[in-house]
């Protein structure tokens, strides 16, 4: 550290840099072994079809159950996984788990389809599409059962990763996801290379749906966008019941968001569609 070049002020500055430094690396090493010591859990958000209400499946978001910390969200502990070459074995998990619980769910009737988030460096590794292929068969899943997102940024780093990886999935049969678009510039004949079916409008959008024509203007051009090009729209984030109204009327496919459900644990999720079905009679076979 520099040596009290600044008097008082300065050493302020440094304790709170210093207690920054030392917390990430705390949880870096607490970080190591997570997985081992089964403190990663999954949560499951539902997506919302926009013009039945019915679900059309559950997003899997990982959270850490820190034995001092308590729950941690993924904001905080993946960069620091990437960063640290430790996000291959907690995407692994990921991939697993999700299978795991599918099987589970099938064993009492429900058919749900999850997402999973993939990381920029499973992209890149030779083996995702077999990993993820073992996993499915070895909990008798039906790949299209299976939907991965990648965000736009992530798609736009390394385009031949994406392209190689996107082929791989979409042959086995799992469906592909654009996360966070309209944040990450990609162009349109890029776009339309890719193997995807479904393309989520990031929630920045959302977010100013009601307050900004430009945010209207660009959802409205995305959802037309997306279906030129056979792709479902999903709007994330979506919290108030005009932001809903506005986005059926534009034509959103599905919906996901707090105005609906939070991300809760498999159990609470299962309660909770299987409450909604019993309210509508609805059916829980996929239907992308
Ligand atoms: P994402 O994939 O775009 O997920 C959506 C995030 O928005 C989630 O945050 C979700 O809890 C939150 N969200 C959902 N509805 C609302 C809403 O109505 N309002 C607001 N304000 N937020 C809402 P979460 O769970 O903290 O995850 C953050 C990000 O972390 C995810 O963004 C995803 O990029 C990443 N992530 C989560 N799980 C995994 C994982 O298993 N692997 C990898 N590589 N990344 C993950
Ligand atoms: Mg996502
Ligand atoms: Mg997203
Ligand atoms: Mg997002």
């Amino acid at each position: 550290a520099a040596k009290r070049a600044g008097g008082n002020s300065m050493s302020v500055f440094e304790a709170h840099m210093d207690s920054d430094a030392l917390y990430t690396l705390s949880l870096q090493s607490d970080l190591r072994h997570a997985v081992e010591r089964g403190e990663l859990q999954l949560y499951y958000q539902p997506k919302i079809d926009g013009h039945e209400g019915r679900i059309h499946g559950v997003e899997a978001l990982v959270r850490w159950n820190h034995p001092q910390r308590g729950l941690l969200s993924p904001g905080v502990f993946i960069p620091l996984a990437e960063r640290f070459g430790l996000i291959g074995a907690i995407g692994n998990w990921v991939i697993e788990e999700a299978c795991r619980q599918m099987r589970d769910w099938a064993e009492v009737g429900v058919r749900m389809r999850v997402a999973i988030n993939l990381s920029a460096y499973q992209l890149r590794e030779p083996d995702l599409v077999e990993r993820i292929e073992r996993a499915l068969q070895r909990e008798r899943v039906e790949p299209s059962c299976l939907l991965c997102e990648i965000t736009e940024s992530v798609a736009m780093e390394d385009i031949q990763a994406t392209q190689t990886a996107f082929e791989g999935l979409a042959r086995i049969g799992v469906f592909l996801s654009i996360d966070d678009f309209g944040t990450g510039y990609s162009s349109l004949s890029y776009l339309r290379q890719l193997p995807a079916r479904q393309l989520k409008i990031d929630r920045s959008f959302v977010q100013d749906l009601q307050s900004s024509s430009d945010a209207r203007a660009v959802v409205d051009a995305v959802v037309r966008l997306a279906h030129a090009l056979g792709l479902r729209v999903v709007a994330e984030g979506v919290e108030t019941a005009g932001q809903r109204d506005a986005l059926v009327r534009m034509g959103c496919d599905e919906m996901q968001g707090f105005l609906f459900a939070r991300p809760m644990p498999a159990a609470e999720l299962l309660d909770w569609a299987l409450g909604r079905r019993a309210e509508s009679m609805a059916d829980f076979a996929p239907s992308v």
